[in-house]
């Protein structure tokens, strides 16, 4: 019990009321943002919430060494929440709210309860203090003054719990004291020969410091980096329901605003977002772009997009104009985000995956690419060549489209008419202009004829897909392309889709549903582990490959989690299974390619497809299977730069399935 009710009174209501008005002060600013519908759907979103923050799926899962320590941080902390608000009213109304007026048994349960759990808890911040002195992590946060107060007033909250129960124990007052054991001990070795008075004193003391604490604790939060405490469990209420894999469409007229270049053009739930952020750095420890020392770091691009809204949002709310650019056209300040790094990103997903907070990075990063395309035409120069040609001839090298069919020279691939061919392969630009890439294009046409498929093309009607235009941000012309695609495929009846690229397979299935077109989008190694299992294909199980490793496509895995069928194919082609590298699966490493960066130049840092070629070469390996033309382009660079293409070939998944066909 408080020592006086009515001072207490007075602190706590000024305490809840300046909270309350922090928040609604931050919360505002998010109102900022443009519309997004993040309340559908209920039921699945509590389902996500508790899976994602109450089960920190992603906390404890990838890896992390130190994940459990924050699950039974977290843990501790919700259960402590309960006691917290008893505490609290029980300060002002003591005849009325305690712990003590519950049914015995659960009085005592919880008294067990609490007790256990704020010695977890304090055990848990002396084991985060250490990880962080002794084992830092390399975000610049973890080990920032803020960092260690807000631990050491989550210390000092145990400590003086344990100091206010142990010197209530020792008068001998309090009827659940057999339940509380730590409490007991710390009772029986401190305060065994105290005198009564002393032993009042001191638990006013510990109850006013404990208050004190709690009290500052709460008003700190909404200003500081750990204002996620606040956020993060709402966040993955607001996560999005279905994977991201795919951009926002925009709507073309006139007075419209492309992309984002003002922090107030982002969606509420980018910039709740930025306020959800923990500041983990897990999103960074897997960026291609900073593993090879790029200047992007996707945990500051979430960052600055926070501070740019403390910054400029209050005079927003005031129609006035920002002070602060969000995109930087060079230097680095706190808050903006300069095009270098907007540049940098591969779309691989990796910064997705792996955020506990369900933070969406590349949709926020396109957005400011469509605003430099779109608003400002600044883009890096050797994509002036690449946007033109895309609009001009539709394919990223302007090549003639009569060449679509070159590839198919020595084969009868037949046009698609509906009616007649099931399947239309659609070869994609890389497949059918690349030399390298159209020995895949082969590989798939002889597999479909084995397994009898029936299947036609649309020769030099086929335009891209689009997939790189939409990840640069020129979304205008992209509309377009997936416009008369779909157009394309209505009118010649397509509804069956095979293709060997991750990108236009993801491009086909997942951006062009927003136009509405619902296509039976295959990519290759999906159909070819179908054929097998429905016995349509059989291979012989010869292996001249060597050691093999599997690399995963980001936009085949990550985006659409194709992982096992290509695994399985090799399998069942080979005889083996592949060999992993280190990082695969769901945390594979990009080659480097995705996101446009294919058609642009890598000039800082090491080069990504070298980094994941070093990876691969570390396994002492003689084959890299892979299953995307752009894949393949990186990985016979990488090789090559690592003067390893005498030893380490790159093959197609299909390549390898081609020649395992049996023979009639
Ligand atoms: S965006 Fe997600 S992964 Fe990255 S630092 Fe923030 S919470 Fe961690
Ligand atoms: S999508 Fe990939 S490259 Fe882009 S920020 Fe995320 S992890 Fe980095």
């Amino acid at each position: 019990m408080p020592p006086n009710i009515a001072i207490f009174a007075v602190i706590f209501v000024a305490s809840v009321a300046l909270f309350g008005w922090s928040c609604f002060r931050r919360f505002r600013l998010v109102t900022l943002g443009k519309a997004d519908n993040r309340f559908s759907n209920i039921g699945k979103r509590i389902g996500n919430m508790l899976y994602q923050a109450f089960a920190q799926r992603c906390t404890v899962s990838h890896g992390y060494r130190f994940g459990l320590n924050h699950l039974v941080l977290f843990w501790c902390f919700m259960i402590l929440l309960i006691e917290t608000t008893e505490f609290l009213f029980n300060g002002v109304f003591p005849d009325h709210i305690d712990l003590s007026l519950l049914p015995a048994g659960l009085y005592h349960a919880l008294s067990f309860i609490f007790d256990w759990v704020s010695l977890f808890a304090l055990l848990a911040v002396c084991a985060a203090v250490i990880r962080r002195l002794a084992f830092p992590p390399s975000y610049i946060v973890a080990r920032s003054l803020e960092a260690f107060v807000i631990l050491g007033v989550i210390a000092i909250l145990m400590i003086t719990f344990f100091g206010m129960n142990a010197s209530e124990i020792a008068q001998g007052g309090v009827e659940a004291a057999r339940y509380m054991p730590i409490s007991s001990l710390v009772a029986s070795i401190f305060f065994m020969d105290v005198s009564a008075g002393s032993l009042v004193g001191y638990a006013n003391f510990f109850w006013w410091i404990q208050a004190i604490a709690m009290l500052s604790l709460l008003n700190y939060l909404p200003y500081s980096d750990h204002m996620h405490v606040l956020t993060a469990i709402p966040n993955c209420f607001f996560k999005s329901l279905t994977k991201v894999n795919t951009q926002s469409r925009e709507e073309f007229k006139e007075s419209n605003i492309f992309g984002v270049g003002r922090v107030d053009q982002f969606t509420w739930k980018d910039l709740f977002d930025s306020y959800s952020c923990s500041e983990c750095g897990r999103c960074t420890d897997c960026c291609p772009a900073n593993f090879t020392s790029k200047p992007l770091n996707p945990q500051r691009v979430i960052h600055d997009i926070k501070v740019n809204l403390l910054k400029n949002g209050p005079l927003m709310l005031r129609n006035k104009d920002p002070i602060l650019p969000l995109i930087s056209d060079g230097q680095e300040q706190d808050g903006s985000i300069s095009e270098e790094v907007i540049w940098e990103c591969t779309t691989c997903g990796a910064c997705m995956e792996v955020c506990p907070l369900a933070i969406e990075h590349v949709p926020k990063i396109v957005d400011m690419r469509r605003h430099l395309v779109e608003m400002k035409a600044e883009f890096p120069e050797e994509l002036l060549a690449f946007f033109e040609n895309m609009e001009q001839r539709s394919n990223p090298w302007g090549i003639a489209p009569g060449e679509r069919i070159k590839w198919a020279t020595d084969i009868d691939a037949k046009p698609f008419e509906a009616g007649t061919t099931e399947y239309l392969f659609y070869v994609g630009c890389a497949g059918a202009f690349d030399a390298r890439n159209r020995r895949t294009t082969l590989a798939v046409a002889k597999i479909l004829d084995a397994a009898g498929i029936s299947w036609g093309i649309l020769g030099k009607d086929e335009m891209c897909c689009g997939d790189s235009l939409r990840r640069l941000g020129n979304e205008f012309v992209f509309d377009r392309i997936a416009r008369e695609n779909i157009k394309m495929f209505a009118e010649r009846g397509v509804k069956k889709i095979i293709t060997q690229c991750p990108h236009c397979y993801s491009t086909l299935k997942n951006d062009y549903l927003q136009y509405g077109a619902e296509l039976e989008v295959s990519h290759h190694t999906e159909l070819i582990n179908n054929l097998l299992k429905e016995g349509k294909l059989e291979l012989n199980r010869t292996n001249d490959l060597g050691k093999a490793v599997f690399h995963d496509s980001c936009y085949l895995g990550r985006y659409n989690n194709i992982y096992e069928a290509p695994r399985k194919v090799f399998a069942s082609a080979t005889g083996q299974i592949p060999t992993e590298m280190e990082r695969h699966h769901d945390k594979s490493f990009c080659c480097g390619a995705g996101g446009g960066r294919m058609w642009m130049e890598e000039a800082i840092g090491k080069h990504i497809n070298v980094a994941r070629v070093e990876e691969a070469l570390n396994e002492d390996l003689e084959t890299i299977c892979v299953c995307c033309p752009y894949c393949m382009t990186m990985f016979e660079d990488g090789l090559k730069d690592k003067d390893a293409v005498d030893r380490v070939q790159v093959l197609d998944l299909a390549e390898i399935v081609a020649r395992a066909l049996k023979k009639d």
